[in-house]
């Protein structure tokens, strides 16, 4: 299913709404529906779940949105949380610079990817994708013009040098989509951040900010969460919670939205071992996405170009979303930065004492930062399926299936009486939805012929539809249908919420980690 297609049946299913729409919209703004707030939530448990209760050693947080003004002094956001912009003079078309130039890297690789394709096909089971792209030239000297690109690129940005940005955009002789010309202003930077007023006071003492990132709200409570839980280190602190970007371009869904919400887990550890823990986390992490059945194929890394002022070492996990792979989390070193800076500010010590090297230190901090609408956007991209399946007759017909893993599908049990006003049939059908409602998030639907239920049902992802019909009048069980591999069975009433509950509890996915 095309990206255009996944957005439209977010809507007309009830999962994602554009914000105010009533009024044509705010841009890059995002509401979830009846549908999406179960799957979102969905999602966040399992990430809360697997970092706070399977790690004795982690422990949540959930901090509030505005913090001190100094907060985003000492962490670099009010003097470097800025992202190159540049607009095109003819189509007034504005655009992130360093975007400009990973797009046209990005068509460099889609050429390497064909090739790679291409190759595959005409070697078939003997081919070896690492030794053909070691060895073919075509694709050593592009694979090499990209690199060289990008590492000229990061150079530019740590250096600040908006110059040389332009120079960059103009010597490869990038045209703005919308209007194919080359006639750009200057690149500026742009700051990120919402700022807002604190009461009734004017003047920049009382200017605050809208978080952009959660961690802040961990590192100043580093020694509250320590102390009171008197964690030992290497220990981390976890929260979910919304962030704020003033992002300068915001296409594409969910992807790029200017609230969104993050899951972030900082690990603190000994100076000196942070490199141990960033490869550590940089598996683990990469081991839940595929716990949720992604396909490796669809997951990479990708080493950061330009490192951010916090870090000293970065990676994405980068996901192939209907528009090519792009950022789905963060993997980040990000040293004593951010302690060490709020220590300097605040005049108050963020140290820890390690009682097995009789020292006191500043940790260093190992994060994973995720976001939780991109994670959705993966969820239903991975899931959203048009497939041929034979219909009540037998006859082939088209269903568009979500094919969640059952423990995040918003509805997991579906209740559908043969017949719609049919006494004693559709109570009967209510007893079973009061009966499983409280072990599983249940819908009853009467409405319409059974075939177009199984359909609605597909369509929101819900991994079992139960039919009542006049058999279970007579002997108490109910038809139970699989919605991945269609088959039904019988089932008595009672057995109903032991049959389901294993493949939809969460439990199933936390144990593979
Ligand atoms: P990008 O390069 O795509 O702007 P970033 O490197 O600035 O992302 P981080 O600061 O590392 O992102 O934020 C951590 C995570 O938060 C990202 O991996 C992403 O999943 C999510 N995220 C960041 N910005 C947005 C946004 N504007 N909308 C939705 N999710 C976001």
């Amino acid at each position: 299913m095309d990206f255009k297609q996944l957005i439209s049946h977010s809507k007309e299913y009830g999962f994602i709404f554009q914000s105010s729409e009533i009024y044509d919209g705010l841009s890059a703004v995002y509401d979830y529906g009846p549908m999406g707030v179960e799957l979102k939530n969905n999602i966040k448990k399992y990430w809360w779940d697997s970092m706070v209760r399977l790690n004795q050693n982690i422990v949540g947080i959930d901090t509030a949105i505005f913090m001190h003004p100094s907060t985003w002094k000492a962490s670099g956001h009010v003097d470097a949380f800025n992202d190159p912009l540049i607009d095109n003079k003819d189509s007034k078309k504005r655009y992130r610079a360093d975007q400009l130039v990973e797009g046209y890297v990005e068509k460099i690789d889609i050429k390497i990817m064909k090739d790679v394709a291409k190759a595959r096909k005409k070697f078939g089971d003997d081919f070896d994708e690492a030794q053909f792209r070691a060895t073919n030239q075509r694709i050593i000297d592009r694979q090499t013009k990209m690199d060289d690109i990008m590492g000229r690129m990061g150079a530019l940005l740590t250096a600040e040098d908006m110059e040389g940005m332009k120079a960059l955009i103009e010597e490869l002789e990038i045209a703005c989509p919308e209007s194919g010309s080359r006639n750009w202003t200057d690149v500026r930077q742009f700051n990120l951040m919402f700022s807002t007023q604190l009461g009734n006071i004017s003047g920049s003492e009382s200017k605050l900010y809208l978080r952009p990132e959660t961690a802040q709200g961990i590192f100043v409570n580093f020694l509250n969460v320590q102390k009171s839980t008197r964690q030992k280190i290497p220990f981390g602190v976890a929260q979910i919670g919304k962030a704020f970007r003033n992002e300068i371009v915001a296409r594409q869904f969910i992807f790029r939205m200017r609230e969104f919400e993050q899951m972030e887990m900082q690990f603190f550890v000994r100076p000196g071992e942070e490199m141990k823990f960033y490869e550590e986390w940089k598996a683990k992490r990469l081991a839940w996405h595929m716990s949720l059945g992604t396909d490796a194929s669809k997951l990479r890394f990708h080493d950061h170009d330009k490192l951010a002022h916090y870090a000293n070492a970065a990676a994405d996990i980068e996901f192939q979303f209907p528009f090519g792979f792009r950022e789905l989390e963060g993997i980040h070193s990000r040293t004593d930065f951010d302690l060490t800076q709020h220590q300097n500010l605040s005049g108050k010590k963020l140290q820890y004492f390690d009682p097995e090297i009789n020292e006191s230190y500043v940790p260093y901090v190992v994060e994973t930062s995720i976001g939780c609408d991109r994670m959705f956007l993966a969820m239903m991209a991975n899931a959203l399926q048009e497939e041929t399946v034979p219909d009540a007759d037998g006859k082939d017909s088209t269903r568009i299936v979500l094919k969640l893993p059952a423990a995040i599908a918003p509805v997991k049990v579906a209740i559908l009486p043969l017949l719609k006003n049919k006494e004693p049939l559709t109570n009967l059908a209510s007893d079973v939805y009061r009966k499983l409602q409280s072990h599983f998030n249940c819908q009853y639907d009467e409405k319409d012929a059974i075939g177009k239920r199984y359909r609605r049902q597909d369509a929101i992802g819900t991994p079992y539809c139960v039919t009542v019909d006049f058999d279970s009048l007579e002997d108490g069980t109910v038809t139970l249908r699989d919605r991945d591999t269609l088959q039904q069975k019988r089932v008595h009433i009672d057995a109903l919420v032991a049959e389901v509950a294993d493949s939809v509890s969460m439990a199933t996915l936390l144990e593979k980690l």
